[in-house]
């Protein structure tokens, strides 16, 4: 049994919530919604994504199927618990989970968790420094929210967006121009699937996967072995440059607490990881 029962609709107002009774055929109950806001604002779609332009997204609120998506052992085992349980809760379906952007994914995440089990994310973690474990508990309602930046920062970045809703640089170094796009949740499986099975995590590698899945084009070309060639030779500057810069522009929302060891007193910054350990409370 869960023992957070008592928390069920949290600081959420479900727009319906009172069973009805159904023309006399039964009960039924229409499951709340809510629309979450993206950190996005739809600003980094594509033209013909439905999410192209829209600041929310509606989403239903969890429901006790749902925690069978979250307990289902071969969900589990493939990876694919979160995107089965973002794909149920999105009422557009015309809106495939794999093509949302990181930070929206992140937000939809959250605000699914909350109509669930309410704001308090209690969780334990060990300290990095003597690694004893111990709770530690996130308030979900105060959020870092990095939002999508409007045209005028992104011109002052020396960022242009296309007509189809890229985005185009000039690198300093190279004086190469690269259009390209901000990461989606497919392309962060990708690489985590790919760091995971190597035996050693090595940077340079993630660092070549990012600019191979964001580039788009090189001066207007979207020939694969130009870019590949380019990614080759790309001066670390650039590298770094273009990293920094994405990460900049990139919307997302995160949690950042200071953690303080009840045991060392060793602090350090720790941060909410999005996985579907984030959805496990006491049942
Ligand atoms: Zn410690």
């Amino acid at each position: 049994m869960r023992n957070n029962l008592d928390r069920l609709g949290g600081a959420h107002s479900p727009q319906s919530d009172v069973p009805q009774m159904d023309g006399g055929n039964g009960l039924s109950f229409v499951v709340p919604t809510e629309h979450v806001e993206l950190p996005s604002k739809g600003l980094h779609y594509p033209t013909n994504h439905p999410l192209h332009g829209q600041e929310t997204v509606e989403i239903r609120f969890m429901t006790a199927k749902d925690e069978d998506t979250l307990t289902s052992k071969s969900l589990i085992k493939k990876g694919v618990v979160i995107d089965k349980l973002i794909s149920d809760l999105i009422i557009d379906k015309q809106v495939r989970t794999d093509s949302l952007l990181i930070g929206d994914r992140n937000a939809i995440i959250v605000a699914a968790r909350m109509s669930g089990y309410g704001p308090d994310y209690d969780t334990k973690v060990s300290c990095p420094s003597c690694n004893k474990s111990q709770e530690y508990s996130f308030d979900l309602q105060s959020p870092q929210i990095n939002y999508a930046l409007d045209d005028e920062a992104l011109t002052n970045l020396g960022v242009v967006k296309t007509q189809e809703g890229y985005l185009q640089i000039t690198l300093p170094m190279s004086k190469f121009q690269i259009t390209f796009r901000l990461l989606t949740g497919r392309e962060e499986k990708y690489i985590v699937e790919k760091l995971a099975s190597k035996t050693v995590v090595n940077n340079e590698t993630n660092a070549t996967d990012v600019l191979r899945l964001t580039i788009l084009a090189v001066n207007g070309s979207g020939d694969r072995q130009q870019i590949e060639q380019l990614i080759n030779a790309l001066p670390a500057r650039d590298s770094i440059y273009f990293k920094k810069l994405l990460k900049m522009i990139t919307p997302n929302i995160s949690y950042t607490n200071t953690f303080e060891c009840r045991f060392c007193g060793f602090d350090t910054e720790m941060e909410v990881p999005f996985t579907a350990d984030f959805f496990w409370v006491n049942r």
